[in-house]
């Protein structure tokens, strides 16, 4: 069908068409000199004496980053419950068990400090955290709770490419960060990702972990600096391409004006749907914090029937999504008690997600604001 207003589109163009067809140019495929361009230009961007390794999604980045903080049987990891399912299916494939932390409330649907530190037992090793909607967390808390209890802290930043927090860029608080260049997130490859880290243990160890716990790399043998190797440890493959690496050169250098472009989309929606009758905006302005907007998550007032809400700006075609569905629905976790989180349950029930991307115009903002008053006349 053809949407109005989707709910993200790629800001794509020539410059992305011209780096993939150097690399096939260039007869070397798999990971080289683009991916190491690509980890220097993140990790110096990220700044704060950060290394950064590219890996093959963020789902990679997360299970590298348990497996290098070696999590596993009988640890339990503090998530979030307002989160993507990734998050808890690398704690569990790990062998380790999630327990989920509530928001800190309706207006930030962030963890709350206060809720992980009741949710730490003497089993608890890691929090592992995620800055929804690329709006920081409260890093200040965080950071301290997780040194006062000595728990490692895992920064899921998916959504936080270009976030920070008292001007410090995500991803640089926690032992590990990772990233996600999924389509629709703000760095965009198609399927790859991102560990960083300021400690050298643990970047060698998630290199190690990454591509089969081998010492050198297929480029280094190419370029003959080093002629076999050795295996350290039993490792995986997460490593990204050079299509994707160099893809990953052109959307960074492109970043800070696309989040730009998507804070401004958002100003402009909240001039238009802020005073709705019906519908609450999360995350006021902070000025210790900017935020990626990576998405744009409305709150329906109780007793609104989302779904109808949905089918209703559908017909007037404009696309929106649900970000998340409560984890304990999905058939995976049924059964499993993973923590009280009666804010994040009600936000679960509650959230819809409108359109949002770089290249949005006001306009579009006009259609969605115009389809949504009309949802809201007809249902509410
Ligand atoms: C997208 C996403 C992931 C997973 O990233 P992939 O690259 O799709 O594996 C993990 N956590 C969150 C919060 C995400 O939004």
């Amino acid at each position: 069908m053809e949407w109005k207003v989707q709910l993200f589109k790629l800001n794509y163009d020539q410059r992305e068409a011209d780096a993939v067809a150097d690399v096939i140019r260039s007869g070397w495929l798999t990971m080289g000199e683009r991916t190491v361009a690509f980890e220097r230009e993140f990790a110096a961007y990220l700044g704060a004496g950060t290394m950064a390794a590219a890996v093959s999604n963020g789902t990679a980045a997360l299970h590298l980053a348990l497996l290098a903080l070696d999590i596993g049987p009988g640890d339990e990891v503090i998530v979030p419950a307002q989160t993507f399912v990734a998050d808890i299916n690398a704690v569990m494939l790990v062998g380790a068990t999630p327990v989920m932390a509530d928001c800190t409330s309706f207006e930030d649907w962030n963890m709350d400090p206060a809720d992980i530190e009741r949710k730490i037992t003497d089993r608890t090793r890691a929090v592992l955290i995620v800055h929804y909607a690329g709006v920081p967390c409260d890093m200040d808390a965080i950071v301290s709770l997780c040194q006062r209890k000595g728990l490692k802290l895992i920064e899921d930043c998916a959504h936080a490419p270009g976030a920070s927090y008292k001007g410090r860029s995500v991803g640089t608080f926690g032992d590990v960060g990772c990233w996600s260049f999924f389509t629709n997130k703000n760095l965009s490859v198609g399927e790859g990702g991102m560990v960083t880290t300021r400690s050298d243990d643990l970047d060698r160890e998630m290199r190690y972990l990454r591509s089969h716990g081998m010492t050198t790399l297929t480029l280094d043998r190419h370029k003959g600096r080093a002629v076999t190797y050795d295996v350290v440890r039993p490792g995986l493959n997460y490593r990204i391409d050079e299509i994707r690496a160099a893809l990953g050169l052109v959307q960074l250098a492109k970043l800070d004006a696309a989040n730009a472009s998507r804070r401004k989309i958002v100003e402009a929606y909240r001039r238009e749907i802020g005073g709705l009758e019906g519908v609450a905006l999360p995350f006021p302005d902070r000025d210790d914090r900017v935020a990626s907007s990576h998405i744009f998550p409305i709150l329906l007032r109780e007793g609104i029937e989302r779904l109808e809400v949905v089918e209703s700006l559908k017909a007037d075609g404009v696309q929106s999504s649900i970000h998340y569905p409560a984890i304990h629905h999905f058939t995976a976790y049924s059964g499993m008690d993973l923590g009280a989180t009666p804010i994040a349950d009600e936000v679960a029930k509650r959230e819809l997600t409108l359109p949002l991307y770089p290249d949005m115009t006001e306009g579009d903002v006009q259609v969605v604001a115009d389809a949504l008053r009309k949802a809201l006349v007809k249902i509410g």
